[in-house]
């Protein structure tokens, strides 16, 4: 018998200002900053706000609610660890701000523009290690996803 040679897939390097989110997604919590002085929502992370320049801010959970604003459909594997057809996506929060991310947990031709999702972490299995994906948004939870 030969084992199968797994080759890992690749996580994110946090720097000093993408830590705390970091952090925060192994506690499967999604961080934004948000701007003290203006109310701006920051992400990704920044020391200063891009509105009013403020280095001020606190961190508040995000409510896990979205919608898709964009996304594409992967059918090639453009590095080896990632099974393909997966699709890429832009989210945008209810709080405002977009992300890239993976929708997860529907068929990829059921994917759509504006489609409400919610988030759901994902652990990578072979690292410990957790990731944001958003999910369309289930039945019981329904509502939600501002219009
Ligand atoms: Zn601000």
């Amino acid at each position: 018998m030969t084992e199968e040679f797994k080759i890992p897939k690749p996580l994110p390097v946090p720097s000093e200002d993408s830590k705390p989110f970091w952090d925060a997604c192994q506690k499967q919590e999604l961080l934004l900053q948000k701007c003290t002085d203006c109310g701006f929502y920051r992400f990704p992370p920044s020391i200063l706000c891009p509105r009013c320049m403020s280095a001020d801010f606190h961190r508040i959970k995000a409510s896990g609610k979205a919608r898709i604003f964009s996304y594409q459909v992967t059918h090639q594997a453009f590095y080896p660890a990632w099974e393909t057809p997966y699709a890429v996506a832009i989210v945008e929060l209810d709080e405002g701000p977009r992300l890239h991310t993976n929708i997860t947990g529907c068929k990829i031709e059921d994917i759509h523009i504006d489609m409400p999702v919610e988030l759901v972490f994902e652990k990578v299995e072979e690292q410990d290690w957790y990731l944001p994906r958003f999910k369309p948004v289930s039945k019981k939870t329904g509502k939600s996803n501002r219009k």
